[in-house]
């Protein structure tokens, strides 16, 4: 049994990934205060002040099924998290790829990469990747005879609204048949033939995506952005692959000198993402109960957390610097599914 056969076997994969300090963070002399000795834990040295006012750091240790240190690239993290996830959706299942964090800490280098070709890291990103892998296995003799269509959705979902990526970002309705299943009206699914197509997608429908204004980064991303795969075979769904670049996650906005807009936005976001967890939650515990219509984000995903062959995948990422340590905390609170919090 490989590795991956492994991530495959469960329903649920819980992964941390840090990026290296940049150099904004360097030249602003912030420390390091994430380590990671290895083998799915981490460790936060999280600066704390003693009532004698010494100051102290207190370290606290993490567990994930995996946790990739800065030295990894996306074809690693890939590797280990959304690939396995490829097979689910040929064998007619549904596969879920989350990336969680604050707004900085790497979830669009992780899911999107960097499309420009100019990076000189290892700029693909696991959109890019399961693409490949879905049209590689799409010629294997195996899947050849099964007749399976490839389609693309690219949609967002800010402020409980859901707007169509690939369709000049139309804003379109959700709703629930009586068999609860859930329909977003008009979403545009586009015909792909080889991976360079969804990559065009992708860059089309990137380009229109929502931003705003926080304290915490002028360009932040508030909304959560949702890519699926779709297998249809004989125009049923045979399988689907979402990959989900969630909206920023951060703590510590200035509730006092934060406008209306920010205010609300930051709280649909908590609201989403705690529904996220609690249905994430739910899938590992093999519940009967999936409180999915906690969110439009939940509800749009509802078959990610239901039948027997459906299969998620988290991957947190923390920035390492010493300032962001609040919001890491969050952030390795939520994910760490061994902790109670
Ligand atoms: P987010 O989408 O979570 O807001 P980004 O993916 O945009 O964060 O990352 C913020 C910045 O950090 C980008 O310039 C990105 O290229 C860089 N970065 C993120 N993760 C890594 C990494 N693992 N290695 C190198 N640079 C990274
Ligand atoms: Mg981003």
């Amino acid at each position: 049994l490989s590795l991956s056969d492994m991530v495959e076997a469960r329903r649920i994969c819980v992964c941390v990934r840090k990026r290296p300090l940049n150099s904004k963070e360097v030249t602003k002399n912030d420390i390091d205060v994430v380590s990671i000795p290895g083998n799915g834990t981490l460790l936060l040295h999280e600066p704390k002040q003693k009532v004698d006012l010494t100051k102290y750091l207190d370290n606290q240790v993490f567990h994930f099924d995996y946790s990739f240190d800065e030295s990894s690239t996306n074809d690693l993290v890939y590797r280990f998290t959304a690939k396995p996830l490829v097979q689910t959706i040929f064998d007619g299942g549904v596969a879920t790829c989350f990336a969680y964090g604050q707004t900085g800490s790497g979830k669009t280098h992780t899911m999107g990469g960097d499309f420009s070709g100019k990076s000189q890291n290892n700029a693909k990103g696991i959109y890019a990747m399961a693409a490949q892998d879905v049209f590689a296995l799409l010629k294997q003799r195996r899947y050849s005879g099964l007749d399976l269509c490839p389609y693309v959705t690219f949609f967002e979902i800010y402020n409980s609204k859901v707007f169509d990526l690939l369709n000049k970002k139309a804003k379109l309705r959700v709703l629930e048949d009586e068999k609860q299943q859930v329909q977003v009206v008009g979403l545009q699914e586009m015909y792909v033939s080889c991976a360079e197509d969804v990559i065009k997608m992708i860059e089309m429908g990137s380009a229109c995506r929502t931003s705003g204004q926080t304290s915490a980064n002028a360009n932040s991303s508030r909304s959560h952005a949702v890519l699926q795969v779709i297998l249809r075979r004989r125009n049923q769904v045979h399988g689907k692959f979402s990959l989900v670049d969630l909206a920023g996650n951060e703590r510590g906005i200035d509730v006092r000198s934060s406008d209306r807009q920010t205010l609300v936005e930051t709280a649909e976001i908590n609201r989403s993402l705690l529904a996220l967890k609690e249905c994430i939650r739910s899938l590992g515990m093999d519940s009967h109960h999936i409180p999915f219509r906690m969110s439009k984000l939940t509800q749009v995903l509802r078959d990610s957390f239901i039948g027997e062959n459906s299969r998620t995948c988290m991957i947190a990422m923390v920035s390492p610097g010493m300032s962001s340590c609040d919001s890491t905390v969050n952030t390795l609170r939520y994910a760490d599914r061994y902790c109670q919090n």
